[in-house]
């Protein structure tokens, strides 16, 4: 029996997981802890039906609703970051990171201390802290497994080969609602037509990030991070059928790709099952019905998010981490209706040139840099009142 835990349980990914263990033999996973933000209902229903030994609500102020849900089962539960940290401390054999933001940065640190194995879909973890992240895991001795479904796929093509002989990785892109669209269109686009994504089912940041393209960019470095590869090395194709998902090129001309529904419970299930295989009951890939596969290359005039990551990998120190911080300040402010579809980059971009690159030296340094940057862009954004009413 593994123990395992997951972090951000109650979302796009937490559930897929939850998916998985619920289809797993009996007996086969034992769970250790549960967290959510503050969805307590959704929270408390995944507690009773696996009763893990601590179940986290991230909100301190929820504590009290998530201990009256769970009145009477015998089931320990905690609110606010200290609970969130004790339940990313718990001994686990794998713990799934998938809260989303830099929010999850401390509690995957703390799961990363463990020395287990750590399932990595909070990318903005990576991008915000990789050094830290990359550090910790290897003062640990933990084993970090890509969940991202291009990541997974990469790492499924690379095992078993030489890493010397890799010459490039190439991340697809479903390309996002926003593909088509002209530049006329893209300035009125609404947060409903954002979060609409045509191939994947995910949480509404990473769907506003597929739609301007930073979720390519915050992938690009993701991939530096974790495979150790320089910008140059890490190409983007756009391609909506979103059947392959990431391809390695070899010195010998060789290119390996993974493909598969586009489906988080096949790569998730990678994961769990690693260095194994499990069942997973997902739809399978019908190439004859999709008949073809296309492949383009992006387009960063339209979509400049891409660029400003690549860029803030190349120059690198606190870059990175400003990305992340003003891109998580403006996708929260588009949601809300208080910036333009195109203000998303731009505010970035804005923010990026006003802060240079500082070091990040640690974590304290990436902390530090983080709420300086989200200070920055919330103070850049325009004044609060809703777009559509000007
Ligand atoms: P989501 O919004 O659906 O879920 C996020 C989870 O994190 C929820 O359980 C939420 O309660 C929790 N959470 C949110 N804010 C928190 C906070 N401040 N403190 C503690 N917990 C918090 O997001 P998602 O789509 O599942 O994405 C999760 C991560 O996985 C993201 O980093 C995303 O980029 C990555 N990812 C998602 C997909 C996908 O298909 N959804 C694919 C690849 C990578
Ligand atoms: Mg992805």
């Amino acid at each position: 029996m593994r123990r395992i835990t997951i972090l951000g349980a109650t979302g796009s990914v937490g559930r897929s997981t939850i998916a998985l263990l619920e289809a797993a033999p009996e007996g086969a996973f034992a769970v250790a802890a549960l967290t959510a933000h503050r969805d307590v209902a959704a929270l408390a229903a995944l507690a009773r039906r696996f009763r893990p030994d601590l179940t986290v609500v991230a909100d301190a102020a929820e504590g009290m609703a998530l201990r009256e849900a769970l009145a009477g089962t015998g089931l320990r539960s905690g609110a606010g970051e200290a609970a969130l940290l004790e339940a990313a401390s718990l001994p686990t054999d794998w713990t799934m990171a998938a809260i989303v933001g830099a929010a999850g940065l401390r509690p995957t640190l703390a799961a990363l201390a463990q020395g287990k194995t750590v399932a990595l879909a909070n990318k903005e973890a990576l991008v915000s802290a990789g050094e830290v992240m990359l550090a910790a895991a290897r003062a640990s001795g933990a084993r970090l497994l890509p969940v991202d479904s291009e990541h997974n796929a990469i790492f499924q093509a690379m095992q078993g080969h030489p890493a010397d002989a890799v010459e490039k990785i190439i991340l697809t892109a479903s390309g996002g609602p926003c593909r088509l669209m002209t530049d006329e269109q893209l300035a009125a686009v609404t947060p409903a037509q954002a979060v609409r994504h045509p191939v994947w089912s995910m949480g509404a940041k990473i769907s506003v990030d597929s739609a301007t393209m930073m979720n390519k960019g915050l992938e690009v470095i993701e991939a530096a991070r974790l495979f150790g590869l320089d910008s140059d090395r890490i190409e983007v194709l756009v391609h909506p059928q979103s059947a392959v998902h990431g391809l390695v090129q070899f010195s010998d001309g060789s290119i390996l790709a993974q493909l598969g529904a586009p489906d988080m419970r096949t790569p998730i299930a990678h994961c769990l099952a690693w260095p194994d295989r499990m069942a997973a009951a997902v739809p399978r890939l019908d190439l004859a019905a999709l008949a073809r596969l296309e492949f383009f290359t992006p387009d960063t005039k339209r979509f400049p998010a891409l660029h400003l990551a690549r860029e803030a990998l190349r120059v690198g120190a606190g870059a990175p981490t400003i990305l992340n911080a003003a891109n998580e300040v403006a996708v929260a402010a588009f949601l809300a209706g208080r910036l333009g579809f195109l203000g998303i980059a731009e505010l970035v971009e804005r923010i990026l040139d006003r802060m240079g690159t500082p070091p990040v030296v640690d974590l304290d340094a990436v902390l530090a840099l983080d709420t300086q940057a989200r200070r920055l862009a919330t103070a850049a954004l325009p004044a609060a009142q809703p777009l559509a009413a000007v």
